[in-house]
């Protein structure tokens, strides 16, 4: 009989919210197996209520949860196992925290991103722009096959050889099709990795950004890093900066540039797992981080970039801007072999706030308009203008039809629902 639980249920508080919203579903169905979960999709559709997947529960737009609808939780499908060599299966419900710990031992990684509280079934259906991104692409660019329960509750294998189609759009808009309910990757053999933190001093934000994406563009391609900003009257910024690989001489000689930038207040560099790269709570959900995000993808940090993200910093507007490097290998992939089609930007930049809504998107705008497309994992919104920067005209008209195909009835509309049109 399958796990469901609902308001009154004891359990009901600890699985009703997510990471980023408060939610009061009128069902929560927790698979124990991914054989429950065609069992869980039809109680789901039988509701004629809007229906949520939920993996990590750390989705950034929110839709993981909702009011008065069902919600699959995939949370108990977290194994890691290994397959053979470098290939090994994991669960949607493992968190990327769990993956890397679980992966070390036997001497293999998969980048995934900076938090390790966030899940592998929402991170792997759309992207995944990770630490080790520049070194080894995306995370879906390990992806070999996953299994997935589509609306009509059939599972198929998706592969370059199974269904080649499916493949292609659960690469950057799984949501759309179905319920992941296993990923096979090929990890890295990259266990070890140098991790250095740096602490700068902002008097001159739009300066420094300049200077920071030249230092990340000519670095060499081991070298991926995340910046995080915070305004106010002494703008302040912290790096994370991961060499993928173990070679010391070599990670002291690329992460040099980084130290010479101006305004140093603190570094600190060293050898580690790459299983301590992704920091993790393993906190129980509680809407804690009731934050919105708006985000772009730019080739440079420009100096029009720079100076606009200058101004949102200091307008107080948004509360933290987070720069990830995309680039390196994860522009090596053609647009076209993945529904993730952003394959010649080498910035992420997105901007946080958990003040006003409306004074953000204002200051967001100018910003905007300097982007080029979105990942739509950092974007709150998920309206049908979000779709069209999300997707380039011919990769979303090529997922339009695989939506027509594959949900024809549109049961999975979370997550930029590629039949929205504007
Ligand atoms: C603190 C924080 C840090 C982050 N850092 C990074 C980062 O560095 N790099 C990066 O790439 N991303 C990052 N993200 C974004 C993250 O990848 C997405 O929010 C992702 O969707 C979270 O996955 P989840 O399984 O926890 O989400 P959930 O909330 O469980 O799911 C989010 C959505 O994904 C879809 N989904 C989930 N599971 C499945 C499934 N099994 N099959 C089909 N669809 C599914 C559903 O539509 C769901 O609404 C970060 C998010 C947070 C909150």
């Amino acid at each position: 009989m399958l796990d469901v639980i609902r308001p009154g249920d004891a359990r009901y508080p600890s699985v009703q919210h997510v990471y980023v919203a408060t939610g009061s579903p009128a069902a929560v169905i927790r698979p124990r197996s991914a054989a429950e979960v065609p069992e869980a999709l039809a109680l789901a559709r039988a509701k004629d209520q809007p229906i949520a997947i939920r993996s990590g529960g750390h989705g950034i737009s929110s839709i993981s949860t909702n009011t008065g609808g069902v919600v699959i939780d995939l949370g108990a499908l977290n194994t890691v196992e290994r397959l053979h060599d470098q290939h090994v299966r994991i669960g949607p419900g493992a968190r990327w925290s769990g993956v890397a710990r679980a992966l070390y031992p036997m001497g293999l990684a998969i980048s995934s991103g900076d938090s390790g509280d966030v899940g592998v079934g929402g991170l792997a259906t759309t992207g995944g722009i990770g630490l080790m991104g520049r070194a080894h692409g995306l995370t879906i660019d390990h992806l070999t096959a996953a299994e997935v329960v589509t609306a009509d509750g059939c599972t198929v294998r998706a592969s370059r050889s199974d269904h080649p189609d499916l493949f292609w759009g659960l690469r950057g808009a799984g949501a759309n099709f179905g319920i992941v309910t296993s990923f096979e990757f090929r990890a890295a053999p990259t266990p070890s990795v140098v991790q250095a933190t740096v602490a700068y001093a902002l008097p001159d934000v739009a300066g420094f950004l300049q200077r920071w994406g030249h230092v990340l563009e000519t670095a060499p391609r081991e070298v991926s890093a995340f910046l995080y900003l915070i305004g106010g009257p002494t703008p302040f910024a912290q790096a994370t900066v991961v060499f993928a690989g173990d070679d010391t001489a070599a990670a002291a000689d690329a992460l040099e540039p980084f130290v010479r930038l101006p305004g140093v207040v603190r570094q600190r560099a060293q050898l580690v797992p790459y299983a301590s790269v992704p920091l993790t709570t393993n906190a129980t959900h509680t809407g804690q981080q009731a934050a919105v995000t708006h985000t772009g993808l730019a080739d440079h940090l420009d100096p029009d970039l720079a100076r606009a993200t200058a101004v949102l910093l200091r307008g107080g507007a948004a509360d933290m801007v987070q720069i990830r490097s995309a680039g390196g290998a994860i522009n090596d992939v053609p647009a076209d072999a993945t529904a993730y089609a952003h394959r010649h930007q080498n910035f992420s930049v997105t901007a946080v706030t958990t003040g006003d809504r409306a004074a953000f998107a204002d200051a967001w705008r100018p910003l905007r308009t300097l982007m080029d497309g979105i990942y739509l994992s950092f974007e709150s919104d998920h309206q049908a203008d979000d779709v069209l920067r999300a997707f380039p005209a011919a990769t979303l008209a090529r997922l339009r039809e695989l939506k027509l195909r594959w949900d024809p009835d549109r049961v999975f509309t979370q997550n930029f629902d590629v039949s929205l049109k504007a």
